[in-house]
């Protein structure tokens, strides 16, 4: 079996659309357990840098390592949440999140248990039968929520999930995932371009500015909130 242990490791990482360079160099280390947020302005490669992170993107230069590994192609250990959710329209809220099940040839009857584990905490609980197209964007947010961690994977990466949503859900969405993650303890990249939301939920936050992007600061943040008690105090 492969060891869990959730460390991202980019060195030097830059990508390049053709002459256009809108990335980097830049380095990050995510350390097992961590939540490590980014904060930048639009467009300067936020979703490119957590896009090759997860594998779905090619680096121009540098490399990249998850959990030890040099990144080749995707990794099953890593869950995402993408900018706009990408939900399937045609699938129900509880056949999309299963998707992961068919494409990475999981158990099924493990998924189908730990979907439904996934469906009660993340408030989705009843929704199961609806499509996408049924539910509030926040409800939305939640169902690719739970398709990122039906897998279990050790790295989380989420690409401002609560960008869409409206003050309320925003604050739910924020609380449940809090929970979850204080639960699971996951390593989680999680971008975003609120302050108030990267000092609340991080244990670093890295700054980026613009042309190309950079990671112009790092911020860390002691955050009062429960550990779990292998990690200590
Ligand atoms: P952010 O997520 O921080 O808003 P992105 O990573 O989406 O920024 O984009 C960074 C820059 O790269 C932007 O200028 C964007 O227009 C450009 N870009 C992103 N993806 C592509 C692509 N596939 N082809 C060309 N340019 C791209
Ligand atoms: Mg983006």
């Amino acid at each position: 079996a492969q060891e869990k242990s959730g460390s991202i490791v980019a060195s030097d990482v830059s990508k390049s659309f053709g002459e256009f360079e809108a990335l980097g160099p830049v380095s990050v280390e995510i350390g097992e357990g961590e939540f490590v947020s980014i904060l930048g302005p639009s467009g300067c490669g936020k979703s490119t840098l957590m896009l090759m992170i997860a594998g779905l993107l090619k680096p121009t230069r540098g490399s990249i390592a998850v959990n030890g590994r040099i990144l080749t192609k995707p990794m099953t250990d890593v869950g995402i949440v993408f900018q706009d959710h990408l939900l399937l329209e045609f699938r129900t809220a509880f056949e999309n999140v299963l998707l992961q099940q068919e494409i990475r040839g999981l158990d099924r009857a493990a998924t189908e248990k730990r979907a439904r584990e996934l469906f009660k905490k993340l408030g989705l609980f009843g929704v199961e039968t609806r499509y996408p197209r049924q539910l509030s964007g926040g409800m939305q947010q939640r169902v690719s929520i739970a398709r990122s961690l039906v897998h279990d994977p050790s790295v989380l990466l989420m690409d401002e999930p609560f960008g869409a949503l409206d003050a309320i859900s925003r604050t739910q969405i924020r609380h449940d995932l809090e929970m979850l993650w204080i639960e699971t303890r996951k390593s989680v990249l999680f971008i975003t371009h609120s302050i108030e939301e990267a000092i609340g939920l991080s244990d670093r936050v890295l700054v980026m500015s613009n042309s190309p992007g950079r990671v112009v600061k790092e911020i860390r943040i002691d955050l009062p909130r429960p550990r779990p008690a292998y990690l200590g105090q």
